[in-house]
């Protein structure tokens, strides 16, 4: 993971609201000043809440902060007659560099399917934004021993008609549905397996050079105390932190993982 920046986000799922938020923001951004933190050497995000965005915005931008930020969904659509929708406009301006897409949640909860994935990865391409992109099997798939293929054709749907100029950009996070908010972390091998996978389609569906500087991250079940073996893989560049991105001081650790 030499030549990549790690990547930590943290998705805050439908948790603190935009008081809570500024608070988590702040108390991350100090905690992670008092360490010395070097934002350049390992970036640092929070998905928040939609309600949370413009709050997030406003004192990131008061206080220039490093944390970037960004949402935890988007509409395909750029506007119109989409009631409850927000669209990846919207984002922009509210200065977010990321959104998550494809989240199991949304894939179980919201019956996101592939199709919709794509189209929500096009969407926030168009805006500039960088899409993290949530992939990952089953239990039901790994047991049988096909995670690999499984979360391969979902990659491969999310990107198709993605051209490389836009793919190069992409995050993906491989985040097997049986280890989020479970406590059942994958082994350090089991992400690696996954993650050097994901690296190996993005070089047959582009090249090599694109997939290298790629950031794959895994999730799940991420803690202060498993992060550093699981960064220690060569395919993994960062994680994608539900729970434990809730406690500054915790997500702060995870951030600080060396
Ligand atoms: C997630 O929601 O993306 C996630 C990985 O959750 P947790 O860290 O709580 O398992």
């Amino acid at each position: 993971a030499t030549n990549r920046t790690p990547l930590m986000a943290g998705n805050w799922k439908m948790n603190l609201d935009h008081a809570e938020a500024i608070a988590a923001v702040q108390k991350l951004a100090w905690t992670l000043k008092d360490a010395g933190h070097d934002y350049s050497a390992v970036e640092v995000a929070v998905l928040a809440p939609f309600t949370d965005l413009r709050s997030v915005q406003t004192l990131v931008d008061a206080d220039k902060l490093d944390v970037r930020y960004g949402a935890q969904d988007l509409s395909p659509h750029a506007s119109g007659a989409y009631t409850g929708d927000v669209s990846g406009p919207m984002l922009k301006r509210l200065g977010c560099t990321y959104v998550a897409i494809g989240h199991s949640e949304r894939r179980e909860h919201h019956g996101e399917d592939d199709a919709l994935v794509n189209a929500k990865v096009k969407a926030a391409f168009a805006q500039q934004i960088t899409p993290v992109l949530c992939v990952g099997e089953g239990l039901d798939v790994r047991e049988a021993g096909d995670q690999v293929s499984y979360t391969l054709a979902q990659v491969d749907a999310a990107l198709e008609g993605v051209p490389a100029e836009q793919a190069k950009d992409v995050v993906v996070a491989y985040e097997p549905v049986w280890a989020i908010g479970t406590g059942k972390v994958a082994t350090p091998e089991d992400a690696q397996e996954v993650c050097g996978a994901i690296r190996g389609r993005l070089a047959e569906l582009y090249d090599a050079e694109l997939a290298g500087g790629v950031r794959v991250l895994y999730g799940g079940s991420v803690k202060s105390g498993n992060v550093a073996q699981i960064m220690a893989q060569p395919d993994v560049d960062g994680a994608l932190v539900g729970g434990a991105s809730l406690d500054a001081e915790e997500f702060a650790k995870i951030v600080r993982y060396q």
